[in-house]
């Protein structure tokens, strides 16, 4: 996507509060508004964009049931798995990668830790307690992991927990080291920047940012299936998670939209109502993947 639209800079945390209030009043103005940054960025029809973070080894232990799943929905995912853990679920991954599925540097160190006590993983190694040296350092890697693990140079990066490692001054940071690095693309961001910016839009750097989607009546807040099936406190019901989705077929059939949607495999893997709303999404929304999308003129 040689042509998405190249923003100066990445705007005030103040911005983000701003999005989040009209977010909270005008959901539908923010998803028209969307719509029109999409059309910016050559976006001409809807399309969906679905990944998956692999975090646990539980999400190891079933992701090549959910990829089948979603093989034969015609979806290519694009998996974010921390180095240690691709390391460790090697075999697995080396299989998905053979299959065509794609695969993001999600940094080097794994990001969560099993608390006995609760009987649940926990997140942890937040990029926002460390220094640019140690930022850098897990990124390189995580680089090197996958391409020792499965043979292939990632070109895509998304941080570890990049919900607490998205103010102004950390994703541009991010965006310099990738450059350094030699990447393409990163989807790092929350909703937020995609109203203000797009759902794909180029940095100064060169670097193009996907943020992820928000939920049709709230636009600013993401949508994962996370606050569905992984929170100790969810947010969202699974019937509301089913409504949004439902919600943005509606929205998709008569506006173009780019949804970049993720979750993680074991919140879906028994969720058979998961597949078959994922279904109807795949009936308005195109599926694609951050590089075939960064490969359209
Ligand atoms: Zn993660």
């Amino acid at each position: 996507m040689s042509d998405a639209p190249v923003l100066g800079k990445f705007p005030s945390d103040l911005v983000r509060y701003g999005e989040a209030l009209k977010s909270r009043i005008f959901p539908r103005l923010q998803i028209t508004r969307l719509s029109q940054l999409s059309r910016r960025a050559k976006i001409k029809h809807s399309q969906l964009i679905f990944s998956l973070d692999c975090d646990t080894p539980d999400d190891t232990e079933c992701v090549s049931e959910v990829d089948r799943r979603l093989r034969d929905l015609g979806l290519t995912p694009t998996y974010a798995v921390p180095g240690e853990d691709l390391a460790a679920g090697a075999a697995t991954y080396q299989r998905l990668s053979s299959g065509g599925a794609h695969f993001l540097n999600h940094g080097g160190r794994s990001h969560t830790m099993f608390d006995r006590r609760t009987g649940r993983f926990v997140s942890s190694y937040f990029y926002d307690t460390l220094s640019v040296d140690e930022i850098k350092a897990d990124i390189v890697l995580g680089h090197r992991t996958v391409r020792e693990v499965l043979g292939t140079s990632p070109t895509g990066f998304r941080t570890p927990h990049f919900g607490t490692f998205s103010g102004r001054q950390q994703l541009k940071l991010l965006h310099e080291i990738l450059c350094e690095l030699d990447y393409q693309f990163s989807s790092s961001s929350l909703p937020w920047l995609g109203l203000r910016n797009g759902p794909v839009f180029r940095s100064p750097t060169g670097i193009v940012e996907f943020p992820v989607s928000g939920r049709s009546g709230r636009p600013s807040t993401v949508l994962d299936t996370w606050s569905v099936w992984g929170s100790p406190f969810p947010s969202l019901s699974g019937d509301a998670f089913m409504a949004e989705l439902e919600h943005y077929c509606q929205l998709g059939e008569t506006m173009p939209l780019l949804l970049n949607i993720y979750g993680d495999p074991s919140h879906v893997v028994h969720r058979d109502e998961f597949f078959i709303a994922l279904k109807r999404v795949v009936s308005v929304f195109h599926p694609t993947t951050f590089s075939a999308l960064l490969a359209s003129k």
